[in-house]
């Protein structure tokens, strides 16, 4: 997607872990923006989004020195308790802009010298790949979430024609937990998918977490209704799909597959 860059020095990176984060002392952003720009983007209808005079996804503003900002709140957070981190709530910290601008790559390398108790690391991007020398140096302390919606690469262009390719980011994934990272595969919000996503994921990773806007936009839903995203589903006659009950169908196919243990829904599927 084409969008625009501004730089903006921030005061402060962290940012308390609060309502669906209320698992995490944290949460942490490198950008405000997401180039990305999925229809079903929560963070729509959110002030950040809402006040701004440009539509969500075609403006990114990048935290330049965000790590010298961050070293000295890490270090803080740590003396006052345990720190479990949320990276990212409400950007993807590997959307393309990240390539150029190493802002992610950056905090990672503070948290690499002075670990958190814990970091999710939340994307739908290849390019975490180019951090997994940082990753494996904070060991069990982290794990990569990586969002994988469906299986079906026409699914993923309806909703979000802006982001990597399915198969992209099973590669990942895979080459992750290769290396030794701690992997999940993330299907949120649930897309339509096929039977045979299950299978696609279990060669790729041994833990999954579903999610959908009606337990994990953060508004029971409320926010995904005003986007009006029922419309794109209408468009492609898959409404049963947008239907509070329509996760239990991808969770009953995972637990065929996957141990019921490994196969997380919302909330706790995120938690450190
Ligand atoms: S990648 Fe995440 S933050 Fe970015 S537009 Fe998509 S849902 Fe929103």
């Amino acid at each position: 997607m084409v969008y625009t860059l501004e730089y903006k020095t921030p005061k402060s990176l962290l940012n308390k872990g609060m309502g669906f984060l209320s698992g995490y002392s944290h949460s942490l952003n490198p950008y405000t923006g997401c180039s990305f720009g999925c229809s079903y983007c929560y963070v729509r209808q959110m002030p950040v989004s809402v006040f701004r005079q440009q539509p969500w996804g075609t403006w990114v503003d990048v935290k330049q020195n965000a790590a010298d900002v961050f070293r000295k709140e890490l270090y803080r957070a740590k003396s006052k308790g345990p720190v479990t981190i949320f990276m990212s709530s409400s950007t993807d910290p590997y959307q393309p802009a990240e390539a150029k601008e190493g802002i992610t790559r950056s905090l990672l390398e503070v948290m690499a010298s002075n670990p958190p108790d814990f970091l999710l690391v939340q994307t739908r991007s290849p390019l975490v790949k180019r951090d997994i020398d940082l990753l494996l140096q904070l060991g069990d302390r982290v794990r990569v979430s990586m969002t994988v919606e469906t299986d079906l690469e026409d699914i993923r262009k309806h909703f979000t024609p802006g982001t990597p390719s399915i198969e992209a980011r099973l590669r990942t994934l895979k080459l992750l937990r290769e290396a030794g990272v701690p992997v999940q595969a993330t299907i949120a919000p649930v897309l339509p998918s096929s039977e045979a996503f299950p299978a696609k994921l279990l060669p790729i990773v041994d833990r999954v977490c579903i999610d959908d806007y009606f337990m994990g936009d953060g508004s029971g839903g409320k926010r995904t209704r005003s986007l009006g995203i029922i419309s794109k589903y209408q468009a492609i006659g898959l409404e049963e799909w947008y239907h509070p009950q329509a996760y239990r169908k991808v969770y009953e196919r995972m637990i065929q597959v996957f141990p019921a243990k490994n196969v997380w829904i919302s909330q706790k599927g995120f938690e450190p």
